[in-house]
């Protein structure tokens, strides 16, 4: 990976067979030579990631699981997909700790496992980081950082196929985005403690939660942050390509 600014879609639990053509738009703009520092991933849900594979063939823009199984072997886990079966989709990239799996049973162990998982298949990871609203504020953030971290990369040499989003649990969804000069004290200290804990000496770090087309310009100041992990406004092409002009012009 080089210096690219990623724009990384979570689809989340939505979009359908038809909703798969809209990003046709956005192909376009990624073969647009000024737009060639934009690192494109889209994170549709499973049953769609084998149609966006064949749509973005000939494009730089590429595909992402929202999750994975942390069992690195076939087994009797209904309802679940490995990395295994996430790179025979065709797909390079998973979402790992998003706070929503987080919220339904992901503890900073299982994550730990589902990246080793990941790193196996030579998948690229997008290990999602981020305190909730009761632990901000209680002053924990970052101590829930460095845990999530800590556990998180256990036994897991540095290595360049990670990115790290800073997700505030309290941002997602919600229209709130924290302060600019917060924010990027944040980044530092995460910084700070990826170098610490991991060595890592430029980690790539990236920032989601309720990122839009008009919140963007405030956000591209922070020079810190590598990119975004765009819900909401990822699934409407027009607004997640406002979001990428408004960032690289
Ligand atoms: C997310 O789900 O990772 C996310 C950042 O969502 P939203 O942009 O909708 O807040």
């Amino acid at each position: 990976m080089t210096n690219n600014m990623f724009f990384i879609a979570n689809w989340k639990m939505f979009g359908d067979l038809k909703s798969v053509n809209s990003i046709k738009k956005v192909i376009k703009l990624s073969k647009n030579k000024k737009f060639n520092k934009a690192q494109i991933i889209y994170c549709p849900p499973y049953t769609l990631i084998s149609n966006f594979v064949k749509l973005v063939k000939n494009s730089k823009i590429k595909i992402g699981a929202q999750n994975c199984h942390q069992s690195q072997n076939p087994g009797p886990f209904t309802g679940s997909i490995n990395t295994e079966l996430i790179k025979s989709s065709g797909a390079n990239y998973v979402i790992i700790g998003h706070s929503e799996n987080r919220a339904t049973g992901d503890t900073n162990h299982i994550i730990n496992l589902k990246i080793k998982a990941a790193l196996k298949k030579n998948l690229k990871i997008i290990f999602c980081i981020g305190e909730t609203l009761i632990q901000k504020k209680r002053n924990k953030t970052n101590s829930i950082l460095k845990s999530q971290l800590t556990v998180g990369l256990k036994n897991i040499k540095n290595n360049n196929n990670i990115i790290f989003a800073y997700e505030p649990v309290w941002s997602i969804g919600t229209g709130i985005i924290p302060k600019t000069t917060n924010l990027e004290k944040q980044v530092i200290i995460i910084k700070k403690m990826l170098m610490k804990i991991w060595k890592s000496k430029d980690p790539k770090i990236i920032y989601g939660g309720s990122v839009n087309s008009k919140n963007i310009s405030e956000l591209k100041k922070i020079t810190l942050i590598k990119g975004f992990l765009i819900g909401g406004a990822s699934q409407n092409a027009k607004n997640f390509i406002d979001i990428i002009k408004k960032t690289i012009n």
